[in-house]
């Protein structure tokens, strides 16, 4: 009895032990995340120990010696998150309302990135369309799920087709009349004779977290997220 309790204990001063030494990871992608996250990241006193646009290194530890950066895709990072492959991470809004999982706690706006989500046609077809007449839309997009919503929400049917990127070209060979995506300066859709017919959403970067994270990390957690929301400003 006895000596079961101080193993008891022992183990758990190990799981404590583990703990406290198990670095906070921070998930994030390349590309707009990373260029506008770095500087974000820096006022909140976080620097990667290496650049992260040119290393290779998918893992990079920082100057504060628990904390760590994950470098994934964009559309990755709430799947780590929510897993608890990462405690926190830096998504796109445009991202979350994509992804489908629960696991997740929104915590702030960092207000980087932003830009909006946007259905986008031919401006030809802008010219003699409407949408408010519409019933039933064939649509080229990467954000599948959040299009089917929003069009169903307007008791709109949906035919969607699933692109990884490009989508400003799909009118252009035939592919769909329309697309959902993101636009910042809308100077693609202009290339490529594109209007903005209809606003879905505005777009930052968001802090999320892992629900599990919040409970069993929440000092050291809440102490980075105190010093990323000082950043934010
Ligand atoms: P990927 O092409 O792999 O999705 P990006 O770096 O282009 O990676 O996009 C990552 C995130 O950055 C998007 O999910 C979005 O939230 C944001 N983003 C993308 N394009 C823009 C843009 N033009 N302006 C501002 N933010 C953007
Ligand atoms: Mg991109």
């Amino acid at each position: 009895m006895h000596s079961a309790r101080a193993g008891h204990g022992r183990a758990r001063r190990a799981a404590d032990g583990l703990n406290m030494t198990q670095a906070l990871s921070i998930a994030l992608s390349k590309g707009r995340i990373l260029e506008e996250g770095l500087p974000l990241l820096a006022r909140a006193g976080i620097t990667p120990a290496e650049d992260p646009l040119s290393s290779r290194k998918l893992v990079l530890a920082t100057n504060l010696p628990d904390v760590r950066l994950v470098i994934i895709r964009a559309a990755d990072v709430p799947t780590y998150v929510q897993f608890g492959a990462a405690d926190l991470g830096i998504a796109g809004k445009d991202v979350l309302m994509e992804y489908e999982g629960d696991g997740l706690y929104e915590l702030m706006d960092l207000k980087i990135a932003r830009c909006r989500l946007m259905v986008a046609e031919p401006a030809n077809l802008a010219a003699r369309d409407d949408p408010k007449l519409w019933t039933r839309v064939r649509v080229a997009t990467k954000y599948v799920n959040l299009t089917r919503r929003h069009f169903a929400a307007k008791g709109i049917q949906t035919d969607i087709i699933k692109l990884y990127g490009s989508m400003e070209l799909a009118p252009l060979v035939g592919l769909s009349d329309r697309i959902v995506d993101l636009v910042s300066s809308g100077n693609t859709l202009k290339a490529n004779g594109l209007v903005e017919v209809e606003h879905i959403a505005d777009v930052s970067a968001w802090l999320v977290a892992n629900k599990a994270s919040m409970k069993m990390k929440h000092a050291r957690l809440k102490a980075l997220v105190d010093r990323l929301a000082q950043a934010v400003g």
